[in-house]
């Protein structure tokens, strides 16, 4: 039982080393994130970091606005490698980041990857030199770049130029498709420019980010055809909750399933006090349930209905799912395969016994009317019918026996 598949037709793009990790090629499609705090606040900026990369980010993304936050960038990568945290650093700029990186070497050498928005680099003749400082600065010091245009900020003389050329052209198109194309034209255009300047196409990454869901796939659909830059995607300004994580997967889902991307973040806005780990956790979930990478165990559970008379099985889909991803941080390596252990919940009888034989252990809790017992199957067969009170708590015990016998290191490790 396997649900890790490749895609469809991945697209083979040109690999980008980043520190320890691989963007692009046949690396795996890579799950980033980004921080809200101050990078200024050093002590707020490692605790968010480690945190997203607990939560498995395997980027983590922190803005490099001022001078405070470029000379705590050294102190915030000493940190997390002190705390063991070796998860690479990619500074956002934007306006100033050739002077930020011209006056702080160290940050420049402590941050992994630079991001660059093209639409804010500068304007008028400051533009082009501005641009080239950060390129070549990437160059000096052996560092990939990510060329990330976002709609919001889309180079505005590019914008005016092809609207013109538009409208002087025999059969001109929708604006929204002129849009289309200068998002595209400016992130090739800039990556051409930054090789004319001496940085290797190993060493760049795409974006072109859009907060609507049809335009975000038609323009990656545009850039795919264009070359074989590695691609990272994301819808952004994606919103707050089930909004954003639905126009996220949508967009992701169809591009991922072409075989469009090699990395990916979602730009979820976090509800007051929600934790910012949140995106990461829907970034890997739209990778695993598309098959295309698996990161933890997965419950499968049923919606309920009249047949559920209490919200036992809720509460115990719950408590799995959390525990499960709670404990990947230690299984990963005490437990090689686990993330891609398939558990079933279920309400009743109905699809309780089915959906969890096809599952690697599952129970199917009894529904109104049934007798209070809850048979558990493990590979297909039924083991036992649990009973009582204890159900949830002899589950759970069943699931960390099975972890220990099925992937565990021990003599009984290949079972
Ligand atoms: S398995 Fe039973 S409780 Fe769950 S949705 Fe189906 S019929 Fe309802």
């Amino acid at each position: 039982m396997s649900p890790v598949r490749q895609p469809i037709k991945r697209r083979i793009t040109v690999p980008v080393a980043i520190g320890p990790v691989t963007v692009g090629g046949l690396a795996p499609i890579l799950v980033q994130s980004m921080t809200n705090t101050d990078t200024a606040d050093v002590d707020a900026t490692v605790r968010q970091v480690a945190d997203l990369a607990r939560a498995g980010s395997e980027l983590v993304r922190i803005t490099v606005n001022h001078e405070s936050a470029a000379r705590a960038v050294p102190a915030i990568r000493e940190a997390l490698d002190a705390q063991g945290c070796g998860v690479p650093l990619v500074g956002d700029f934007h306006f100033n980041g050739h002077r930020l990186l011209t006056d702080y070497p160290e940050c420049a050498q402590a941050l992994a990857k630079y991001r660059i928005n093209p639409g804010n680099v500068g304007t008028g003749e400051k533009k082009d030199s501005q641009f080239a400082t950060m390129i070549e600065l990437a160059c000096r010091y052996g560092r990939p770049v990510r060329i990330g245009v976002n709609w919001g900020s889309l180079d505005q003389d590019l914008i005016v130029r092809l609207m013109d050329d538009n409208a002087r052209s025999a059969a001109p198109r929708e604006a929204e498709q002129v849009m289309h194309e200068a998002m595209v034209q400016s992130a090739i255009s800039s990556a051409e420019r930054a090789m004319a300047l001496g940085l290797p196409k190993d060493r760049i990454i795409l974006s072109c980010k859009m907060s609507g869901v049809q335009d975000l796939i038609a323009v990656y659909r545009k850039l795919a055809e264009r070359g074989d830059y590695a691609l990272h995607l994301g819808l952004t300004e994606a919103g707050m909750g089930s909004k954003g994580i639905v126009g996220s997967t949508a967009a992701l889902a169809v591009l991922l399933q072409e075989g469009i991307g090699d990395t990916i973040r979602v730009s979820l806005t976090p509800a007051p006090g929600e934790a910012r780990t949140r995106e990461v956790v829907v970034a890997q979930e739209i990778l695993q349930t598309m098959g295309l990478r698996a990161f933890a165990p997965m419950v499968t559970a049923c919606p309920g209905c009249g047949r559920t008379t209490s919200d036992t099985f809720q509460h115990l889909a719950q408590n799995i799912q959390g525990y499960l991803r709670e404990q990947m941080p230690a299984w990963r390596t005490q437990y090689p395969g686990v993330e891609t252990m398939q558990v079933a919940v279920m309400g009743c009888v109905v699809n309780g016994p089915g959906e969890s034989k096809h599952a690697n252990i599952g129970i199917s809790l009894p529904g109104s009317g049934e007798r209070p017992s809850a048979p558990v199957y493990v590979d297909g067969e039924k083991v036992t019918t649990l009973k009582g009170e204890g159900i949830a708590e002899q589950f759970k015990r069943m699931v960390d026996e099975y972890i220990e016998a099925r992937y565990g290191q021990g003599p009984r490790a290949g079972n």
